[in-house]
């Protein structure tokens, strides 16, 4: 399952860059156009995989979503959409084998590990203590 959601996640990185391919930049050149084409023609056999892997029934679900949101797709982090930034009911965690959705914004979950907090430690240096003085050969 999560494999899907991980190609669910690279399909919508695809459908943004397709969409901002889609938008024609003012002035643009035929050269330039062409070179898009070939781009978006790439990225389209690409997303051809992608859709393949996510599924019929995720990747309904995902373009229904996206008609409504930009991003289909929000990480959830501490039990918090990030999509909508509501916390989630605790007793509707993650269950394994399904994929979350959030209650709220309806948005799929994908579950991001809280980056660890490591405290930073008090790096407090002394002035570097005084070098015995004394030339080679006098250490005693
Ligand atoms: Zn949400």
């Amino acid at each position: 399952m999560i494999a899907k959601l991980q190609a669910l996640l690279t399909l919508q990185e695809l459908d943004s860059l397709l969409d901002q391919l889609s938008e024609p930049a003012a002035g643009e050149e035929e050269r330039t156009v062409g070179s898009t084409a070939k781009a978006t023609k790439k990225l389209r056999s690409k997303r051809q995989t992608l859709v393949r892997e996510v599924g019929s029934e995720l990747l309904g679900r995902y373009e229904e979503l996206r008609r409504r949101y930009r991003r289909a797709v929000a990480p959830v982090r501490g039990g918090v959409c990030l999509g909508c930034n509501t916390r989630r009911p605790t007793k509707s965690a993650s269950r394994a084998g399904r994929v979350d959705t959030c209650e709220r914004c309806g948005r799929i979950l994908f579950p991001v590990q809280e980056p660890i907090a490591m405290p930073a430690a008090p790096t407090r240096r002394g002035k570097p203590r005084k070098q015995a003085s004394g030339r080679k050969g006098s250490v005693a």
